[in-house]
This record gives structure tokens, sequence and C-alpha cells, in this order.
């Protein structure tokens, strides 16, 4: 578990850079079902964590922008008027954001900046995102610019997409602008309407960290991607008028299964009955129906794992294992897939023994020591209230 503690960002920053900083906060998230839904324009229904990234931000009086993260102890400068291409590191997320507010209109000041997260890095809890957003949040705010958090998440999404190079959808950066402590948002990704679902205080939302990340995520997330764009151009032969997977129903694709090959036909299946159980999870949450919203979770699991091929070993080991543990409805993988999270649905009178039982199986098995925690789903981005 990360020992950094955000409290220490001001006198951190006073140290590195002189000044007084403002802080900002952007959260991560957990996705507890509707999983490579948002880039095919469908439904999702993620949760802010109580994990964060943390920007401390002091204008300048040039126009350059300092960097420097806490957590991998490096730093970088950039000039904002200087034309900026991908490095392949972690200034592109910074760089790409930087960027894109120029793109749509903005005028950035120069700035010192010192992040900080509490996220574990490449776990599929986003701490991507949170970095974007916190210091796209943090730029605007010094710049006296008035923050359209919709804005900023799409902002945000297009320095992952066209500069990070990195095709994800627009979940990550949508929950950790838009938060509500204490609930899941259903959001529709292609209007972009969202409905909070409280969760219930009788059960916790468990996650466990596999310690594993494969390095195929960013390569395979966008092969997946192109699989549902063929999926959707092979489809629109005999279905008129689809944009998206989005539009599909299970029975349409049951009936047009012939025009696609067997593995376009997994990966948009996957996609399909996806939607529909994001839909089916939300009346089960909001019915209190947490069976059933297990159920749904181990199907996600399931259908993640055989049709749309982005689980690994640790993962499914995981899942099982959290499985067998008393009062636990359901597991599944959350984020892109290829190792990082999993997040179980566990009664709130067992979820303290959880990690007990679950952690040393999964040690046993695997030599790793997993990092398992409740998560108190929080609010969305804005000025950190130490
Ligand atoms: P995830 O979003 O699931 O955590 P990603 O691979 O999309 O996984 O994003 C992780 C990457 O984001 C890191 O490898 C790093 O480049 C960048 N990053 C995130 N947080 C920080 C931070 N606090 N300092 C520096 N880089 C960070
Ligand atoms: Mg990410």
């Amino acid at each position: 578990m990360q020992t950094l503690d955000p409290k220490d960002l001001p006198s951190l920053f006073r140290q590195r850079f002189g000044g007084e900083p403002l802080v900002f906060r952007a959260p991560g998230r957990v996705n507890l079902i509707g999983e490579h839904t948002d880039y095919n324009e469908g439904f999702v229904l993620p949760a802010a964590l109580d994990l964060a990234t943390y920007a401390a931000i002091a204008p300048r009086h040039d126009r350059v922008i300092r960097v420097h993260s806490v957590n991998l102890n490096s730093d970088f400068s950039f000039a904002l008027d200087e034309g900026q291409s991908r490095r392949g590191d972690w200034s592109d997320y910074i760089r790409g954001v930087a960027v894109e507010l120029g793109k749509s209109g903005y005028r950035l000041l120069g700035a010192d900046i010192m992040v900080l997260s509490t996220l574990p890095m490449g776990s599929g809890l986003s701490a991507s995102a949170a970095l974007e957003v916190a210091v796209g949040y943090a730029l605007l705010s010094i710049a006296s610019e008035k923050v359209d958090l919709l804005e900023l998440a799409k902002i945000c999404q297009r320095a992952e997409n066209d500069f990070v190079g990195m095709r994800c959808g627009i979940m990550d950066q949508f929950i950790s602008c838009h938060g509500v402590e204490g609930s899941a948002l259903l959001l529709d990704c292609r209007s972009l309407e969202s409905k909070a679902a409280p969760i219930d205080p009788s059960v916790r939302i468990v996650i466990c960290n596999t310690m594993v990340h494969h390095h195929l995520a960013s390569s395979e997330f966008n092969q997946r991607r192109r699989d549902c764009e063929t999926a959707v151009a092979l489809l629109s032969q005999r279905i008129e008028g689809i944009k998206a997977l989005r539009d599909v129903s299970v029975a349409q694709l049951e009936r047009h299964a012939a025009l696609l090959p067997p593995l376009i036909f997994k990966r948009a299946w996957h996609v399909v009955t996806e939607n529909a159980r994001t839909l089916a999870a939300v009346s089960a949450l909001e019915s209190r129906n947490f069976a059933e919203l297990g159920r749904l979770m181990n199907a996600s699991h399931e259908s993640l794992r055989d049709d749309y091929n982005v689980s690994c070993t640790e993962l499914d080991l995981m899942v099982e294992l959290a499985r067998g543990a008393p009062g636990v409805y359901g597991a599944r993988l959350t984020g892109g897939g290829f190792g990082g999270c999993v997040v179980t649905l566990v009664d709130a009178e067992e979820a303290a023994h959880f990690a007990e039982i679950v952690g040393p199986a999964y040690t046993n098995a695997t030599g790793l020591s997993p990092v398992i925690f409740t998560c108190f789903p929080g609010p969305g981005v804005g000025p950190a209230l130490f």
C-alpha cells in the first residue's frame, strides 16, 4: 500500500519550488460493471474512489510548466508555446492535457506543479485519468478559467486518445470529474447523461489488487476497439442506422451472427450482453437485490475472460478466491484487464474478514502479496480538503 500522505504536499512543494501552492484532488475509480462498453457508446457503472491524485500548483511569471511527480521522483518541464510530441513516458499525460486545453481556446499560465497519487498506477483504477483531470483542473483554476466539468472530461480523454495514444472511452475522465459521494454512477456514454445509484450501507465494495501488470494492455486494448469497429461495419450491411455496438440488441446480434468471423462475433457478444447486464445491474442495485447484482458481476467476468479475452491467470484466480469467501455476492475483473484489480461485492458484516481469507490464499498460490481494501465512493475533482 502507498505510504505517501497528500497532506505533506504543500510542504514538499515549498521545499522544491518555493511559494505557496493551491492543491486539487481528482479521484480514481472502480467500475462495478460495464467493461469495454464505454468506447462502444454503451453503459457503465463506475464509482469514484477515496484514492486520488493530488496536484499542488502555483503560477510562474514565464510560460514554462515544471512538473515533479512524488510517486516517481521524476521531473520534466516544457514551454507552453512550443510544439509538443509524444515521448512515451508519464509526461505525455500532462503535456497532452496542456495541449488539448490550448486547442480548446484556454489561455494557460506557466506553473510549477507537484503531483502525488494515493492510487496504484497501471492497476485498472485509472491513475491516468486522475492525473489528467487533477492537472487540467489545476491549470484552469490558476488561469481563473471557469471549469466546465464535462468539457474537462472530454479534453482529458482527447489527451489520452490523441497524445498518449490510448484509445480509451470517456468513463474514467467522466467519473473523475463527476463522482458522487456514496454512489456509483450509471453513465450513458453516448448521451453523457448520468444518474447516481447509491451504494446501500449493507454492502461493501472491496478491491483486490493482483499486483500484476501484463504489458499487453494498451496494444490489446486498441485491438479490441478495432474489432468492435469491424463488427459494426459488418453488421451495418444488414441492420440500418447503427453507429456503434450500443445500437445492436442481443437478438439482432444472434440473428446476424453469420455475418461476423467467430472472433469478431465473440467481441461483439461481450459488448452487447455487457450493456444489457449493466442496465440490469442498476435495477438490482436500486432494488437492493444484491444476489442478482453479484450474479451479473460474475457473468461479466466470464464474458471478459472467455469472449473478450482480456483476463489473465492472476485475475481469474483472485475472482475464484473472492467468490469462495463468506458474504460475497459477486466478483469480476475491473478496468481494461491483463492484470490490475478485481472488484467484489461483499456483505458489510463479512467485509472485515474478507482480506484475511483471500489475501493468504492468493499469496499461497502465487507468491505475490495482494493489496485488498474496502472502497467508500467519494466526490469528483475539486480543491483538496485536508
Ligand atoms: P491506470 O490508469 O489503470 O492506472 P494507465 O497505464 O492507464 O493505468 O496509467 C498509468 C500511468 O499514468 C503511469 O504509468 C504513469 O505514466 C501515469 N501516472 C499516473 N499517476 C501518476 C503520478 N502520480 N505520477 C506520474 N505518473 C503518473
Ligand atoms: Mg488508465
